[in-house]
């Protein structure tokens, strides 16, 4: 790096360079956003204080931690929170996902390649299969594995010792989780969506790191439609800063914030054009509810685990649709968010 390059760049409040060519790239903002320690990770105020005593504990008795589980929507952090729990033990962290480990081999190397304190982050972790996620128990409870090798009269098994190593898991659906590979976890957490006032924190913190200009106003129209969520925050604050720079002057005022996302189709609570689609499907082909999930899933074309992780769990949070033993249906106030009036018939089945 020259002299002059250096000299053009600033540092900003985490230490790193802010005009960097490098910020163009998607990846890089996506790491420079990604907080390394506690002090920027906002909210999760009760999972914080949980975690750094266990940590501290840990420390104190010159232990490893014991295997942590988080579990929560996708973009809530439980990526970002396992990388901090694993620097603050001041200990390296491998990272893998549940559909990644497609052999009983791959889990054994995996597991062999660790060293003494390591972390091993397995994101999706109900994805794994059950006879991979079976290696992990004796792996997490004694810090060994059984390996079979050859075939028939000719298989042999012999135990190899492990370091003691952290696992951490994460998941989206709790639910989907054996009981044993549950159980084998000493910490469990649910990481829960955000507050608007801490995706403000965490817009505003992310604009000075990208040394974007935005008023509070603006921040909190992003925030207000954000899901609950940072990744979704971030990504819009990327998308709105687009607009601001090429519509506007560039400094992101609540004008510009509520302009861009609207041109986003984002509406004011956060529904995109996904999330209205579905609704509008509920409504328009069956009644209002209710549907099945596979029925419901095979009429929009997609999956139905992507409607349970990505759309359902908002409009959930938002009273706009309910479970119901024989399906989900769309709610009253889900109907009033579409402009629309609930059929009478349909009222009955609200269970509010
Ligand atoms: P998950 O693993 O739950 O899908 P991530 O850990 O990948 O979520 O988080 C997505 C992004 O959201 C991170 O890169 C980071 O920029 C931001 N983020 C998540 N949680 C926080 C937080 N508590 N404070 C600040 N930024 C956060």
């Amino acid at each position: 790096m020259t002299e002059n390059h250096l000299k053009d760049k600033r540092l900003n409040t985490t230490g790193n360079f802010i005009s960097d060519p490098a910020l163009n790239d998607e990846d890089e903002i996506e790491r420079r956003l990604r907080p390394t320690n506690f002090d920027f990770y906002f909210g999760q105020e009760k999972v914080k204080k949980n975690i750094k005593i266990f940590i501290e504990a840990a420390k104190k008795r010159g232990e490893t931690l014991d295997h942590v589980l988080l579990y929560g929507q996708p973009g809530l952090g439980k990526t970002t929170l396992s990388n901090i729990i694993a620097a603050e033990m001041g200990a390296k962290i491998k990272t893998t996902s549940g559909p990644a480990i497609e052999r009983q081999g791959d889990m054994a190397a995996i597991l062999n390649d660790l060293s003494e304190g390591e972390f091993l982050f397995i994101d999706e972790i109900h994805r794994l299969n059950r006879v991979i996620e079976e290696m992990l128990y004796p792996a997490m409870e004694d810090f060994v594995i059984d390996i079979v090798t050859g075939k028939g009269i000719a298989a042999k098994s012999f135990r190899l010792d492990l370091p003691r190593f952290t696992l951490i898991g994460a998941t989206t659906r709790i639910g989907l989780l054996t009981a044993p590979l549950r159980d084998r976890f000493g910490v469990v957490h649910h990481l829960e969506p955000y507050s608007v006032s801490e995706l403000i924190t965490i817009l505003e913190h992310s604009a000075k790191v990208l040394n974007i200009e935005i008023l509070h106003d603006g921040s909190e129209e992003i925030a207000r439609r954000s899901r609950g969520t940072p990744r979704i925050a971030n990504r819009l604050l990327k998308r709105v800063r687009d607009f601001a720079q090429v519509k506007y002057d560039g400094i992101i005022t609540e004008r510009v914030a509520v302009n861009s996302l609207d041109e986003l189709e984002i509406d004011r609570v956060g529904l995109n054009n996904v999330d209205k689609k579905l609704l509008s499907a509920i409504i328009d082909k069956f009644g209002g509810g209710p549907v099945g999930l596979e029925t419901l899933a095979a009429s929009l074309d997609e999956e139905p685990g992507t409607i349970e992780d990505v759309s359902e769990p908002y409009l959930l949070q938002l009273g706009f649709i309910q479970r119901t033993p024989r399906g989900r249906i769309v709610t009253r106030k889900g109907y009033i968010h579409l402009g629309l009036n609930a059929p009478d018939e349909q009222l009955k089945l609200f269970l509010d």
